[in-house]
């Protein structure tokens, strides 16, 4: 779920930055001709040319920042999982990110310290605030 949204976050991104940035290229070379009608004393045409590439470099700027706080956002929705895992005998803790198939009380990879099987002790959705899901041992 957490996997599938974030890549489609990317790929949105991806396709987004391509059109800012030929937006911005085109914006560019717009006030680049700009420049040069405007030496050529057309400043009409110049001012024209001018509004547009303006135009162009907002608007690419624009889409930029919207994208980044869409990506931003996205971000955020995909919730921290994470897994305590307890050896019974030492009492060692170790803290990891939740993988598929965890649950309360599951024996896991022996303990570090005396090779005793470990137990998942608590999983929790890590969350800015102090609203946490906790299961209690
Ligand atoms: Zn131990």
């Amino acid at each position: 779920m957490g996997k599938a949204s974030s890549s489609t976050a990317t790929k949105i991104s991806s396709f987004v930055l391509m059109i800012i940035f030929v937006t911005l290229a085109l914006s560019l070379t717009v006030l680049i001709v700009a420049l040069n009608a405007f030496f050529a004393e057309q400043e009409v045409f110049a001012g024209y040319l001018l509004l547009i590439g303006f135009l162009g470099v907002a608007f690419s700027t624009y889409l930029l920042f919207q994208t980044r706080r869409r990506i931003l956002s996205l971000r955020i929705e995909v919730p921290q999982i994470t897994t305590t895992i307890e050896c019974r005998k030492c009492g060692f803790k170790s803290v990891r990110e939740f993988q598929r198939g965890d649950y309360i009380f599951k024996e896991v990879e022996p303990c570090q310290k005396c090779n005793e099987k470990m137990l998942i002790t608590a999983i929790y959705r890590e969350v800015r605030e102090k609203e946490r899901v906790r299961f209690p041992f």
